[in-house]
């Protein structure tokens, strides 16, 4: 990196005023013979600011920005996060982050926007555990709603919803079909429509129980959030089921369709509902797995991100070609 020149010293003065006052601003402008350069140079930043501008992100950009792409595409990309938590090695904001990225990740490669509403979704099994904030599916339903109704009036047509949790599958999927029935706008989940993309060789037979903060989550936040994950703090979770469930575990496992799908239709719900299988219930650590988290390696969560990117990006390619944009 190059850094700039010192400013002259005079103008190092006034620009330190100008952060207590914003009244010495024309100061700043009466500092004759300080070049823009030296200027830009002296100016205070935070020191906790690191993010760069990322393009067709829509809370780093300028309305004209915005405009310009609206010329190129009528498609956003909405992630829906969580802020819960993730074991003892994951950052709350696990789903939020990790869905954002990946959405921008993907609108580097096709042209469209990315547009992050709310951070938190709907995680009432968390609640026993500090920091998780869970709002009710009739709120998010509205809060989505009304943001898509924004993006529609400025002239947004598709939006590709895209599930960060999975907590969120149903609100979603009914979010998804209220703007279908509802409004000039279309949407998918994007999850569900670039699955026929994926790479069949990843589509691997029974695998180990890794449901929530285990090697896979765990190893998507070291490729995508690296700085955000403690692996050191990882261990394996003491799972407990009641004894109903723990008696049909075996068969899960083992990939029947009936007992996962009863299993799961009891496991994960909230304390209040007294089925005994809120996470603060069922794992001493929050994470929900039969592995060590320590396991996680950024390699692997390149590898998922990779294919799920690339297979988002297939699927936009194809509804660009289907339906090109201006279609009325
Ligand atoms: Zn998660």
């Amino acid at each position: 990196m190059i850094r700039p020149k010192a400013p002259h010293p005079g103008v190092r003065r006034i620009l330190r005023g100008v952060v207590a006052c914003a009244a010495c601003a024309p100061l700043l402008f009466a500092a004759g013979g300080a070049s823009a350069q030296a200027r830009s140079a002296a100016a205070p930043a935070n020191p906790l600011w690191r993010a760069a501008k990322v393009r067709n992100y829509l809370p780093d950009m300028t309305w004209p920005e915005v405009q310009a792409l609206l010329a190129r595409s009528d498609m956003v990309i909405i992630p829906v996060g969580a802020l819960e938590q993730h074991g003892l090695q994951g950052p709350i904001g696990t789903d939020f982050l990790n869905s954002t990225e990946e959405a921008k990740l993907i609108a580097q490669r096709t042209d469209v926007l990315v547009a992050p509403i709310l951070l938190p979704g709907n995680s009432p099994y968390h609640m026993g555990f500090p920091g998780t904030i869970t709002l009710s599916a009739e709120t998010l339903e509205r809060v989505y709603f009304e943001a898509v109704q924004s993006l529609l009036q400025h002239g947004f047509r598709r939006f590709l919803l895209l599930t960060g949790h999975a907590g969120n599958t149903a609100t979603v999927r009914f979010i998804v079909d209220r703007i279908n029935q509802e409004t000039p706008g279309v949407a998918v989940e994007l999850g569900e429509a670039s699955a026929p993309y994926r790479k069949a060789s990843l589509q691997r037979g029974p695998r180990a129980f890794d449901r929530h903060a285990g090697v896979g989550e765990t190893s998507v936040s070291l490729y995508l959030t690296p700085g955000l994950v403690d692996l050191a703090a990882a261990r394996k979770a003491v799972i407990t089921y009641p004894a109903h469930l723990q008696a049909i575990e075996p068969q899960v496992a083992a990939g029947d369709p009936t007992a996962s799908l009863v299993f799961l239709a009891e496991a994960l719900k909230a304390k209040s509902t007294g089925k005994h299988t809120s996470t603060r219930e069922m794992t001493d650590t929050g994470s929900w797995s039969e592995l060590d988290p320590k396991l996680a390696t950024a390699a692997q969560g390149q590898a998922e991100v990779e294919a799920f990117v690339s297979s988002a990006v297939q699927f936009i390619d194809a509804w660009k070609a289907l339906r090109p944009m201006g279609v009325k």
